[in-house]
């Protein structure tokens, strides 16, 4: 079983899958976590590369090929063998976030980076997608109280702006694999909707 997170930066999606990839495991469910871009040293790499803020010279398509890049490695290396495994995979990021990201934020195009990530997952897609939804302000404070600050982090609010609107055109095209979480409430109350969230997709799936 396949479920991914997605949302505006400072949503929360790390914070809440790694808390329910816990929940998860003292529960006894054969459960892994991991991310993108990374989860392993290959992707881990090329998110170094992505993220440092030296490379302000980083072209839009070129980020984008990196993305499906690190998506391509971390699919084939760690999300697929585990999946075989049957075990349940929350994976912090994917797909939906290029299509957001490069294709909608950065202006490439939605279908210009599906297609290229067409080609690096081969029709692998989640079986499911928690959306953790976030006010744009409410966001962004969360991301300002952060020590790192990535090259992304230097975006401003027009971005996350464009980051939501097209997290919304998103949300509407894959609609059937969506589960939409108010992320504004405290972390204990979003991780409450997201576990009963979860649980609930695990015995829609049979792996409840
Ligand atoms: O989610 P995480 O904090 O790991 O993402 C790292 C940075 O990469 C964030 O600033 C996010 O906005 C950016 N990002 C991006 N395009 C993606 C995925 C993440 O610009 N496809
Ligand atoms: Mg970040």
């Amino acid at each position: 079983l396949f479920i991914t997170f997605e949302g505006n930066d400072g949503s929360g999606k790390t914070t809440i899958s790694k808390n329910i990839y816990e929940k998860l495991k003292k529960m006894g469910y054969p459960v892994i976590y991991t991310r993108e871009p990374g989860g392993i040293d290959i992707a881990e790499q090329i998110r170094n590369v992505i993220l440092n803020p030296k490379n302000t010279a980083m072209d839009a398509r070129c980020e984008a090929l990196l993305y499906a890049a690190s998506r391509r490695q971390h699919l084939v290396e760690k999300v697929l063998p585990a999946l075989d495994k049957g075990q349940i995979v929350l994976c912090d990021r994917f797909l939906d976030s290029s299509l957001v990201y490069q294709g909608i934020a950065r202006g490439i195009g939605v279908q210009e980076v599906y297609d290229i990530n067409a080609f690096a997952i081969e029709g692998h897609l989640p079986d499911a997608t928690i959306f953790l939804s976030v006010d744009l302000e409410v966001g962004l404070s969360r991301v300002s109280s952060r020590g790192n600050k990535d090259r992304l982090d230097q975006e401003g609010i027009k971005f996350h702006k464009k980051v939501a609107q097209g997290y919304d055109m998103i949300k509407e095209r894959y609609k059937e694999r969506m589960h939409i979480i108010d992320a504004n409430q405290t972390v204990e109350e979003v991780e409450a909707s997201t576990l009963k969230e979860v649980l609930e997709i695990m015995n829609a799936h049979g792996q409840g």
